[in-house]
């Protein structure tokens, strides 16, 4: 579903991402976890060319992502993208927030689009909230309407960076429920996190990075129970 291949990013000479290697199957679950800096906001966002990089290839379902002639909105529509900030749009309703890009970029009709959104807010457990604005909810409520926004637009896959560290501790648990039954439902998911809890539970794979290289990718059993590097073993001390 997502494959990189030797992915090298520059800002000017400092070396970012370094020979990523790595490839997300379809259902899978990924989480990526790593020390602050060593470039995990960098990697998945190169996914929809949010960040752009200088050497190796990308493929989303198949697709090279620099090849010409890639059309950008098309690209990132495919991809549902989850950012710590909730970037709601503060003049519009719920329901107005998740119709917007369905009806307005994709030109699909407006009941459909309107069950839809009605149905994805009833999965994030808000469908009460669909009139209410968003500076009305708390931090959780709008992250998950955020999913939901992202989910209207059917992407075959999600990304999610640090979705719930913005959050008050009390919400990161409503948020993470979300996020469990999409991975339940087979959603492909590429998850920056730093709640290991969630990735011993949900994810397939986690991923650890250092200093822009990806060191060790396992199972969150191996990851957890045995990490094989030093520094996996360093981060995963410090984050307990
Ligand atoms: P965090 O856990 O703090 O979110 P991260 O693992 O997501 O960290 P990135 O944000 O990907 O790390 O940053 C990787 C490296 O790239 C860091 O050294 C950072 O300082 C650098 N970097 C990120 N964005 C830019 C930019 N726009 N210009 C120059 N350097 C940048
Ligand atoms: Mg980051």
């Amino acid at each position: 579903m997502i494959k990189f291949d030797k992915v090298n990013k520059w800002y000017g000479d400092h070396h970012v991402l370094t020979d990523i290697d790595l490839h997300v199957r379809k259902g899978e679950v990924m989480v990526v976890c790593g020390p602050s800096g060593s470039g995990k906001s960098t990697m998945i966002r190169t996914i929809n060319r949010l960040e752009e990089i200088q050497k190796g290839t990308i493929l989303v379902d198949g697709q090279d992502i620099h090849a010409k002639g890639v059309n950008l909105n098309h690209l990132r529509g495919g991809i549902g993208f989850v950012f710590q900030q909730f970037n709601l749009f503060p003049h519009m309703s719920v329901l107005q927030n998740i119709m917007y890009s369905p009806v307005h970029v994709r030109k699909q009709g407006k009941q459909e689009t309107r069950d839809l959104a009605m149905s994805l807010l009833e999965r994030v457990g808000l469908a009460h909230k669909a009139e209410a604005y968003p500076g009305s909810l708390s931090g959780g409520q709008q992250q998950r309407v955020a999913i939901a926004r992202a989910l209207a637009l059917k992407p075959p896959v999600m990304l999610f960076d640090e979705p719930t560290s913005a959050l008050d501790p009390e919400m990161v648990g409503e948020v993470l429920q979300v996020m469990k039954a999409l991975a339940r439902d087979g959603m492909t998911m590429v998850c920056v996190t730093h709640e290991m809890g969630f990735a011993r539970e949900v994810a397939d794979r986690v991923v650890f990075m250092d200093a822009g290289q990806i060191i060790e990718v396992a199972a969150p059993d191996e990851f957890f129970g045995n990490p094989r590097h030093p520094r996996a073993q360093k981060f995963l001390a410090d984050v307990r």
